[in-house]
């Protein structure tokens, strides 16, 4: 009888004890019969600087890992150190999963396909037409990247740094001759929203440590979807206002959820149960 593989994956980021995405591959991997032990690599921990991620990549290899999850701030800074990157994570230039398979280290990015899968599970047959994106941040930047992939006509980048919505604008556009992407400022709200098919908030702002809600909800109407990728607490106020005003709504769960999805997919080559991980996680937050 042979001995299943056994998994080593670790998660490379600074102030990542809190994360919930170890527990969710460790259950799923657990509930497959799989050996899977998920290990925390904090930086801040290990007192080493982000941009140290290279040696920590070239170390988990040589110790025997199969795979990392990359986050904040290394997801920019460990592309260089990759032998090979899939299409989508190379045009965005960053990695969040890192596949040790053959001798060589396989970069991709679950927040992008996570975003997508979570989308099309939670806000089916919703149209994309023109979308408003608030917040043109790391985690903004994937999830403007899945909407174009999800065939997005027309995106509108928004960010209280006009700067970065402009410069994010304008490389999709370079990258997605078939949309129009422009950025635009907070107070066209009032006449982009009216007009939109949906708006995804990718802000901190609605986090349990950052209370509100960025835009003025009074802009909502019944015909406007409305996702939002803060996922603690799963049910912000925006998504509460937008409700009440008769919105369809996403919650950030399902990015969440996803990018651990589409992650434990890559590192072992199974099918994990996506609904499943999905009630894992909702309980956690709960
Ligand atoms: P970031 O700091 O890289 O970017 C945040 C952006 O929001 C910045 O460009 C900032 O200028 C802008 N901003 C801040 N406050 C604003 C406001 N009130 N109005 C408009 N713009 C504002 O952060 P990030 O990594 O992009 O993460 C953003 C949030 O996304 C996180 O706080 C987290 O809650 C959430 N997130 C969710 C998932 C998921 O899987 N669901 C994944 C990553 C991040």
């Amino acid at each position: 009888m042979t001995t299943p593989h056994p998994y080593l994956v670790g998660l490379v980021g600074t102030g990542v004890g809190p994360s919930l995405t170890p527990a969710l591959h460790m259950t799923e991997g657990h509930a497959q019969g799989l050996d899977y032990v998920y290990r925390t690599l904090d930086l801040n921990v290990l007192g080493l600087s982000p941009d140290r991620v290279g040696d920590v990549l070239s170390w988990a290899r040589t110790l025997g890992y199969d795979a990392l999850n990359i986050t904040h701030p290394c997801k920019q800074l460990v592309v260089e150190h990759l032998d090979d990157i899939d299409d989508t994570a190379r045009a965005l230039g960053a990695v969040n999963t890192v596949v040790f398979r053959g001798g060589r280290a396989h970069g991709y990015n679950t927040d992008i396909t996570g975003f997508a899968h979570g989308f099309t599970e939670g806000l089916p047959g919703a149209s994309t037409s023109h979308v408003i994106l608030v917040g043109a941040g790391g985690a903004g930047t994937a999830v403007a990247a899945a909407l174009l992939g999800l065939g997005t006509d027309h995106l509108t980048v928004v960010d209280l740094d006009v700067d970065r919505a402009t410069a994010l604008a304008g490389d999709l556009a370079a990258r997605h001759p078939q949309a129009h992407v422009d950025a635009s400022s907070f107070d066209k709200l009032s006449v982009l929203l009216p007009e939109a098919d949906g708006v995804v908030h990718a802000t901190p702002t609605g986090m349990a440590e950052h209370p509100g809600i960025a835009f003025d909800t009074a802009l909502l109407h019944p015909g406007l979807w409305v996702a939002d990728i803060v996922y603690r607490p799963l049910d912000t106020a925006l998504l509460q206002t937008a409700r009440a005003t008769g919105c369809r709504t996403l919650d950030g769960g399902h990015m969440a959820v996803h990018q651990a999805v589409d992650a434990f997919a890559l590192i072992t080559g199974l099918a994990p149960d996506a609904a499943r991980m999905s009630a894992h996680f909702r309980n956690l937050v709960a």
